[in-house]
């Protein structure tokens, strides 16, 4: 990626997201000598991503000039909090208002956190909206507006690190710290969009996340989930090493393209030679199928045989996702006896086919129902003038 720091003289550079060599250049255009860029860039990154500063004013170990300089051309951005709801389960959800855009729009997008026993997963957004239209996914009915810069996938994480107080400096002081030292110990990209569509800004933003400077999450907690961009997949694994899940849902083609329509243009086939061939598989490192529970539709018993014929050979898990249903969706969720049905014939075929309990229902944080607020409203006053 190049950054056109020209256009951007105007306004001020954000630094979040930015990689090692592309903050370099920013601190080289702002007149930072070269012999100190190293250094600068490390003591930047600290602040950033290991102490979540927001002011440069805090950043103590550099110089009260330079920080002057930085507050005047630089920025450390944070999407804005526009709501943030806490379900009954502790799964919380927020909505979060973008900068404005380069015609002024700020848009909005989803987020949400799931606290388990032993982890805690941040599932974030890569797009506002969608372009996929998955019959079963409520984002979908939203319209594709943009991809989200590297600096607003990042600024997610920060946002949901700051309302956690998962920064180290606190934790150290927490009555109640959380067993794996963190709050957010696991990044999914399951959240509003499809993050192979946005692949430059996803691969860098996953880039920042595990950088042992940067967010420091391990790859193997890294998950980018798609519904099956099939020439991306390689770039994925090249570029990141970070894991990959396949919203797969169906076992033909004629049940795919129905549910994902993106199916029609790269079929079953092609789907599984790309996953079969992504590095790094091994036992202890599984790509993780998705499969949503839809009644009548994608659960019977020869699916579920299928499915195991299907994945034999690929280091694989299956994740059982009961449907989750939003206003107006024409899908129901399969009863609970075909799921656990469904899922003891994957199993008995080798397969881990956990069933996710879904998490934050009350507060509609659940899979596939994501939408923007913002969304909701305009469709609401819509339909009051329609009446
Ligand atoms: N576009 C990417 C990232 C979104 S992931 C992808 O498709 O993988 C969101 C996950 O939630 C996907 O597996 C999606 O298929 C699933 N999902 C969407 N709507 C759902 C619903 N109503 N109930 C349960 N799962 C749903």
């Amino acid at each position: 990626m190049t950054i056109d720091i020209a256009s951007q003289t105007q306004t001020r550079i954000d630094l979040v997201g930015l990689e090692r060599g592309q903050l370099a250049r920013v601190l080289a255009d702002i007149g930072v000598p070269e012999r100190q860029s190293k250094m600068r860039v490390q003591q930047l990154w600290h602040w950033i991503y290991h102490r979540g500063v927001r002011s440069f004013d805090e950043m103590t170990n550099i110089s009260k000039d330079l920080r002057a300089t930085l507050a005047r051309r630089c920025a450390i951005s944070r999407p804005e909090v526009v709501v943030h709801q806490k379900s009954v389960d502790g799964t919380r959800k927020w909505l979060l208002r973008l900068a404005p855009d380069a015609h002024g729009q700020r848009h909005e997008v989803e987020m949400v956190f799931i606290p388990e026993e032993d982890r805690g997963t941040l599932c974030i957004s890569s797009q506002v909206g969608c372009t996929l239209n998955c019959s079963f996914c409520h984002t979908g009915t939203q319209r594709w507006v943009r991809n989200l810069t590297v600096a607003e996938i990042i600024g997610q994480v920060l946002v949901a690190k700051d309302a956690l107080g998962d920064w180290p400096m606190l934790i150290e002081r927490h009555p109640d710290p959380p067993a794996a030292g963190r709050f957010i110990t696991n990044v999914v990209f399951m959240g509003m969009g499809e993050p192979l569509y946005n692949p430059e800004n996803v691969f860098a933003a996953c880039r920042v996340l595990a950088d042992g400077e940067g967010l420091a999450l391990s790859k193997r907690r890294i998950t980018v989930s798609t519904a099956g961009v099939v020439p991306e997949i390689p770039r994925l694994g090249a570029e990141t090493g970070v894991m990959l899940a396949i919203s797969l849902h169906a076992t033909t083609d004629d049940v795919r393209d129905e549910l994902v329509p993106l199916n029609r243009k790269y079929p079953i086939a092609g789907l599984l030679e790309a996953c079969r061939a992504y590095p790094g598989l091994s036992n202890a490192k599984r790509i993780t199928f998705e499969y949503v529970m839809l009644k009548g539709v994608n659960d019977s018993e020869a699916d579920a045989r299928r499915l195991v014929a299907m994945l034999r050979g690929i280091p694989a898990k299956v994740n059982l996702i009961p449907f989750n249903p939003w206003p107006d969706s024409r899908h129901a969720c399969s009863d609970w006896e075909t799921i656990e049905r469904f899922a003891e014939i994957v199993n008995d075929g080798g397969l881990a086919a956990p069933i996710r309990t879904p998490r934050g229902r009350d507060i509609l944080a659940a899979c596939g129902q994501l939408k923007s607020e913002s969304e909701r409203l305009a469709a609401r006053r819509r339909s009051r003038r329609l009446r």
